[in-house]
């Protein structure tokens, strides 16, 4: 149970490009003062951007005998690096349904501590402690970890990426791993991508616009602003229930959890369910009919009007601005 050690990142990628979010936490890392591990499982690793950010040693693993991409693959890359390092005490992975399900089969392989959803994560008297909001972001609770292992969770934009003035000189390291049992029990028999707009995934933006009941069907307002904001269109339960627009758009308890720097609610009343989902967003925005709905407790902006006026009027403005 201690802080002394290395600090190592589970470097999430799609497409050969390193996820933004990985690039937040190999900041964090840097920033702790230890060395820096950073993991890529899988083929051609962004060696360059790694540095960037901070990363002492690049650990390139392949997984010989089953689908990397699996989560089953993931854990058995980074035993492999964990075990050839030695004296990692902090592991960091995206705080995604993935990524959490990476850090608890891990968790149980190597007796590490888990702590998921967390907005930081800093060393106090000897253990990694991670503060993290919940209850539906009405308490701010910091979770020490006892074992020999913490594994932390990062919410997206817990911290900001920025890379270093002069790259750090990174070690690559190549691992070659057979892979588990439960790796190999899985058979990838195809991949399709599911055809996406240009926007950003929900769980990732910076910007996030949501509708709620009260946009009755119509998404376009609140598609139309996501746009000009460079954002994701989230959505409540309800809006997903009446099919307005698909589940993978849910935010909330029993959704999509999310942490934008800018959260927009359009016709959202901010019930409890919903809020759980959103309440580690930096700044809020609530467009409401009703001045007593309950998400103008908890909003840093609100406008009280009709959203089928103040989107567009509000999206219009934002493009003037920017000529
Ligand atoms: C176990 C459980 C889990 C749940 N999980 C989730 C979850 O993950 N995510 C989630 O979102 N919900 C979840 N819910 C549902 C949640 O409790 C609420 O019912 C839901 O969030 C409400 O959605 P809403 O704000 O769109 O609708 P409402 O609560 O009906 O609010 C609609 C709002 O729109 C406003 N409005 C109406 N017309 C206009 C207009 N023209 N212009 C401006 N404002 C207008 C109204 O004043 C109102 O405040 C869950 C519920 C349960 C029981």
């Amino acid at each position: 149970m201690s802080t002394d050690g290395s600090v190592a990142v589970l470097v999430d990628h799609a497409g050969g490009l390193a996820r933004p979010t990985a690039l937040e936490q190999l900041t964090l890392a840097r920033e702790l003062g230890r060395p820096v591990h950073a993991v890529w499982i899988g083929a051609d690793p962004q060696t360059e951007v790694i540095a960037a950010h901070g990363a002492t040693s690049l650990h390139h693993v392949r997984v010989d005998g089953a689908d990397e991409q699996l989560t089953a693959s993931l854990v058995d890359g980074l035993q492999t690096v964990l075990t050839a390092v030695g004296d990692v005490s902090l592991l960091l992975v995206p705080s995604t349904f993935e990524g959490k399900e990476v850090a608890a089969r891990l968790a149980v392989r190597t007796g590490g501590g888990v702590v998921t959803g967390a907005s930081g994560v800093a060393a106090q008297d000897g253990r990694w402690v991670a503060r993290k909001t919940v209850l539906a972001g009405t308490w701010d609770t910091a979770c020490a970890v006892t074992g020999r292992l913490a594994i932390v969770g990062l919410a997206p934009h817990a911290v900001q990426a920025a890379p270093l003035a002069v790259a750090a000189q990174v070690e690559v390291v190549e691992h070659t791993v057979a892979a588990s049992a439960a790796a190999r029990a899985v058979t990838v028999v195809s991949r399709q991508p599911r055809p996406t707009s240009e926007r950003p995934a929900l769980a990732e933006a910076e910007v996030v616009v949501v509708g709620g009941r009260g946009v009755e069907g119509d998404f376009s307002g609140v598609e139309e602003l996501a746009d000009v904001l460079g954002g994701a269109v989230g959505a409540t339960r309800v809006a997903t229930d009446e099919g307005w627009i698909g589940h993978e758009a849910q935010v909330g308890q029993t959704g999509v959890t999310i942490s934008p720097r800018l959260y927009i609610g359009a016709g959202v009343s901010g019930a409890v369910h919903h809020k759980g989902g959103m309440a580690a967003s930096a700044t809020v925005v609530a467009i409401n009919n009703d001045p007593d709905a309950p998400i103008f407790e908890f909003a840093d902006y609100g406008v009280v009007g009709d959203l089928t006026e103040v989107l567009p009027a509000l999206a219009a403005e934002l493009r003037k601005r920017r000529g």
